[in-house]
């Protein structure tokens, strides 16, 4: 590590000993922009790396409701509003019970970068609570919403911050959220994305996170002269994005061995397709169901650890942040895996991600790879804003081609800075110089 980095990092870290999610998000950009920082003293005397690690702005609020047996809980609830230098705030919400404010520093930073990367104009925000909808009543989940809307919708508005889903934040919770942010503002407008398709919401929305970390990982493979066409393909979460990385994976010939959950994976060597992808889909949003119901469901063998065990060709971690350590990495690369894309955010440890590379196994960073979930919210915020619809067509043509343009921009930029194939150097020097280069333009605001 350069004393630059070394310097830097101990400011970061001494500023808030606590996060350490944020610290490892804000390291591995540190240490990419270096040469960037070289080449363009301007950042340097304006200190936009000091800068760009700030959020613009920090609230964390009260959440108090009350669950089916009349009990008062109280929750924390969050929205860090990271960078607006592109645009609007933009960002999801994380409702699970390891939130802290540290884990919403983290996701906002990286989404500041991601949203670069999709050339639309959004901004970096994101936010969440440490309530989890798991085990909680349809009622219980929607008095939360409300309430925690009642202090969100103060901080929010089209043209200033539009959250939208993350972990624990589905189609149902957006629903309730969105409901209470019109009663209480009286307004009709696209202050979220991944509405529901009647209310504003965009076709393939639903689809886009996981679609667009399989059509990256396809960009990948076709460097390398393969393609998804026979491939074995270990996955892990299956919500919204592990659900439609699935079905898009099956769609182009590879074969998905496994799904998995906090307690365990399914292994299903022939491939988990058909009925069984179908039953995939609802397993947790209709029947509210773990991995472990479903292998029960169909006689699937259920293990306890982490799928990164099953022999595969490529893997998709799609649940959540360092769910991929140096052991899984280790296990993969014997294995012989030759590509990791990550579906989640920040799913791969360094020392994990640094394995791959030494292995030369191409390697999608989750900024990137993961990035056509923010984009099609970009786009159903360009509807709303037109008061107009697209059809599923369009709109995943616009994802396609965001997708390649982002891979191609990270494989470019890693090249012009002598580190080819590296798409890690390639998305965070991409996405840094554009938001950096904004925060210049509009001087010290
Ligand atoms: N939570 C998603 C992400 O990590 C989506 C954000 C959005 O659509 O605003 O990119």
């Amino acid at each position: 590590m350069s004393h630059e980095v070394e310097a830097f990092m101990q400011e970061v870290i001494g500023r808030d000993p606590d996060e350490p999610e944020f610290h490892q998000a804000v390291h591995e950009v540190a240490e990419c922009v270096g040469p960037l920082l070289d080449r363009h003293p301007e950042y340097r005397r304006a200190r936009i790396l000091q800068r760009i690690v700030e959020p613009e702005r920090v609230i964390s609020f009260r959440v108090n409701w009350m669950d089916d047996n009349g009990d008062v809980q109280v929750n924390r609830g969050y929205r860090v509003q990271f960078n607006s230098a592109l645009g609007p705030y933009k960002g999801g919400t994380r409702f699970h019970a390891s939130v802290h404010l540290g884990i919403i520093k983290f996701l906002g930073f990286e989404q500041m970068f991601k949203n670069a990367l999709t050339t639309l104009p959004m901004g970096g925000g994101k936010g969440g609570s440490d309530f989890s909808p798991k085990g909680k009543s349809d009622a219980e989940v929607r008095r939360f919403c409300h309430a925690y809307m009642n202090e969100l919708y103060r901080h929010i508005g089209p043209s200033t911050d539009v959250p939208a889903g993350d972990n624990g934040c589905g189609g149902r919770e957006i629903g309730y959220l969105y409901g209470q942010y019109k009663r209480l503002t009286n307004r009709f407008v696209g202050v979220f994305t991944g509405k529901g398709i009647d209310w504003g919401g965009s076709l393939i929305r639903r689809e886009a996170a996981g679609y667009g970390t399989v059509y990256f990982a396809q960009e990948l493979l076709a460097t390398r002269g393969t393609s998804f066409e026979g491939k074995t393909v270990t996955v892990s979460g299956f919500g919204n994005l592990g659900y439609h990385a699935i079905e898009k994976l099956n769609e182009l010939g590879a074969r998905v061995v496994t799904i998995a959950d906090e307690d365990g994976f399914v292994h299903d060597p022939d491939g988990i397709r058909g009925e069984k992808a179908a039953f995939v889909r609802d397993l947790w949003t209709v029947h509210r169901m773990s991995a472990r119901d479903f292998a029960e469901r169909y006689d699937l063998r259920f293990r306890p650890g982490k799928p990164w065990q099953v022999k595969c060709d490529v893997a998709l971690p799609t649940a959540t942040e360092n769910e991929i350590q140096l052991e899984d990495a280790q296990q993969l690369v014997e294995n012989g895996c030759m590509c990791v894309a990550e579906g989640a955010n920040m799913p791969c440890t360094r020392d994990a991600v640094r394995l791959f590379a030494e292995h030369n196994v191409l390697f999608g960073p989750g900024k990137a790879a993961n990035a056509g979930g923010v984009a099609v919210s970009g786009l159903e915020m360009s509807q709303n804003s037109m008061r107009l619809k697209w059809s599923r067509a369009e709109v995943d043509d616009r994802l396609r081609r965001i997708m390649k343009g982002i891979h191609d921009l990270c494989l470019e930029t890693a090249a012009d800075f002598g580190k080819p194939g590296n798409y890690v150097v390639g998305a965070n020097v991409a996405g840094f110089r554009k938001v950096a280069t904004a925060m210049l333009e509009q001087g010290l605001v």
